[in-house]
């Protein structure tokens, strides 16, 4: 039986009940190797749990069901999933672009670690694809996209940048951690790849780090596993097993996830102590049309500037208490952090700096009220 809805393949893809004994949920293969029925007898091609494993191959097959790809692997985390990327499509004279709001991760990587690799890269303002047009070069093998940002929540058209990179025979990638599948497919709108911070939404409970690739091609995506194997940065069995628990929920928790963002901003946006409110869902937002399109909904993340400057955003942050401060983001509980002095700290004199009076939201699933009282409570005197 075929089946194509959402929320049966997070549920169904990749996860057929165990044909020996009926478990209903893919176990943890804990194996490193697997017995041979004769020298080179391999029982569905399972020879060694770093070049496959089939509680990954069960993770991967979801997740390339769910992004509408030809095939997915997991990694890691997320970092892992994005240099396996990079040094599979770049190589030293190549040319990558990148958002000009990068998640943090993303710019050291190139600035830090590709670039000493001959990988030269330039951050441009993705929200603009004339600009990111003449941005490219005869050497561009790439361009990076992620929508929305981190954590100022830009909004980029996929379907429109993928006209600009496929006009100069370079990849479009798409980071979709912050939106996750449930909210926007980057393949269906012509993306080549897409990357995921599974520790993010798709994991959603903040207990595994992990990362995930997508390609649409399948010439790709073979290449792609050569090098997943080939430098072995792979998801182990029980990390596969907790995102692949993750992601079954993944459409109920973002429906929660967006209506408590939208609850949460409809309260910062009247109030007095609020200078400005970032989201996607917001009108008079510069992506707001672009964001209607290509996504669902607007997603869980809120990001928004206090008056009272910084020491105001740091009191905020201290006195907040269901909305625990913390890095990271996507799990079912409520986190608050301050920009400049946490996630993006280390961007201080870079282009990638933000205002410190900012405060990021990664608004979870608990009940609006209790979200909405405890900040109310945190911004007042
Ligand atoms: C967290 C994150 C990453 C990096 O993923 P890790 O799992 O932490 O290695 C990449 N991109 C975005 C947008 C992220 O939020």
């Amino acid at each position: 039986m075929t089946f194509e809805g959402f929320e049966t393949l997070a549920i169904h893809a990749g996860q057929e009940a165990d044909a020996e004994t009926g478990a209903v949920v893919v176990p943890i293969y804990q194996t490193s190797t697997y017995r041979q029925d004769g020298v080179g007898g391999l029982r569905g091609g399972y020879e060694y749990s770093r070049s496959a494993n089939p509680t990954r191959t069960a993770l991967e097959e979801c997740v390339a069901a769910l992004e509408s790809g030809a095939r997915g692997l997991a990694f890691a985390s997320g970092m892992a999933a994005e240099d396996t990327l990079l040094r599979t499509i770049a190589k030293p004279g190549d040319h990558v672009i990148i958002p000009g709001d990068a998640y943090g991760g993303t710019y050291r990587l190139f600035s830090r670690v590709l670039e000493r690799w001959g990988v030269s890269w330039d951050a441009v303002g993705l929200s603009d694809p004339a600009a990111v047009r003449a941005a490219v070069r005869p050497e561009t093998v790439a361009i990076w996209v992620e929508t929305p940002t981190n954590p100022l929540l830009n909004i980029a058209d996929i379907a429109a940048l993928a006209d600009v990179a496929h006009d100069a025979g370079a990849l479009l990638i798409v980071d979709n951690t912050f939106a996750s599948p449930y909210l926007q497919q980057p393949i269906t709108l012509g993306a080549d790849v897409v990357v995921h911070s599974t520790t993010k939404y798709l994991g959603g409970h903040s207990d595994v780090v992990g990362g995930a690739l997508v390609a649409a091609d399948p010439e790709l995506a073979e290449r792609l596993a050569f090098h997943q194997n080939a430098m072995g940065a792979v998801a182990g069995p029980f990390d596969a097993w907790l995102t692949l628990r993750g992601v079954k929920t993944l459409a109920v928790r973002m429906d929660r996830h967006c209506a408590n963002a939208e609850r949460v901003v409809e309260e910062l946006t009247r109030h007095p102590e609020v200078a400005q409110v970032y989201y996607p869902g917001l009108p008079d937002h510069p992506g707001y049309k672009v964001a209607v399109e290509q996504m669902r909904a607007f997603g869980g993340m809120v990001s928004f500037r206090v008056r009272g400057g910084e020491e105001r955003a740091l009191r905020v942050c201290d006195r907040a208490r269901v909305f625990t401060l913390g890095e990271s983001l996507g799990g079912v509980e409520s986190l608050i952090e301050h920009p400049a002095r946490m996630t993006h700290a280390s961007a201080a004199g870079s282009p990638l700096e933000v205002p410190n009076d900012l405060i990021r939201l990664s608004v979870g699933i608990e009940s609006a009220d209790d979200l909405v009282a405890d900040l109310l409570q945190a911004l007042g005197d």
